[in-house]
């Protein structure tokens, strides 16, 4: 039943990439997080509760990495929690089970756009607009993987963290240089 690992993208409805550096229809990209997230609890028989569900939601609202009192302050406003333990636990929950990571860097925490295939956490962080994406690519798992065990190395969790800016806020350097911020890129050919 479970996903074949291949390149098998055609029968299971796979969450296809969290393109979290373009435009892309985001409502329905937080709908098949919370999807795959009820999947994945249903089949490893893991209690999604309101607080685990609502934080992860909160998590999926936007392709940044929220710190953990952010989240706290927002299930405060719901009622659904004021005490930190409320959300820690949460939100060890969602990291255990793949359905968050942690971004050390930022010391916070990001939705898995794919958490039911096991894969080496590996974030694009872009500096200027804190939008965090992950890499999708599992030749870069097993690059690692061989390379551990090349030395030996037996891997426990693998997590990279890759800092620097996405091409929108690139762009918009770019435009601020020359005109207003959206303007069409009429710049000079070389
Ligand atoms: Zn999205
Ligand atoms: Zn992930
Ligand atoms: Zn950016």
């Amino acid at each position: 039943m479970s996903t074949p690992g291949n390149t098998a993208d055609s029968t299971v409805e796979s969450t296809a990439a969290t393109p979290a550096f373009d435009r892309h229809d985001h409502a329905r990209c937080t709908h098949a997080g919370m999807a795959a997230a009820e999947r994945l609890c249903a089949a490893r028989k893991l209690r999604l509760t309101p607080v685990r569900a609502r934080v992860l939601e909160i998590l999926l609202e936007a392709h940044q990495a929220m710190g953990a009192y952010d989240i706290l302050d927002r299930l405060r406003e719901e009622g659904l929690g004021s005490q930190p333990p409320v959300v820690y636990r949460a939100l060890e929950f969602l990291t255990k089970h793949g359905l968050a990571h942690r971004i050390e860097k930022l010391n916070a925490y990001l939705a898995c756009g794919r958490p039911e295939e096991r894969h080496a956490a590996c974030f694009l962080i872009c500096e200027d607009c804190g939008t965090v994406g992950e890499v999708e690519d599992s030749t870069l798992d097993a690059a690692i993987v061989n390379a551990a065990g090349a030395q030996d190395f037996q891997i426990s969790e693998t997590v990279v963290e890759v800092a620097g800016r996405c091409h929108t806020c690139r762009d918009e350097a770019t435009a601020g240089k020359t005109g207003p911020r959206n303007a069409a890129p009429e710049k000079a050919a070389p």
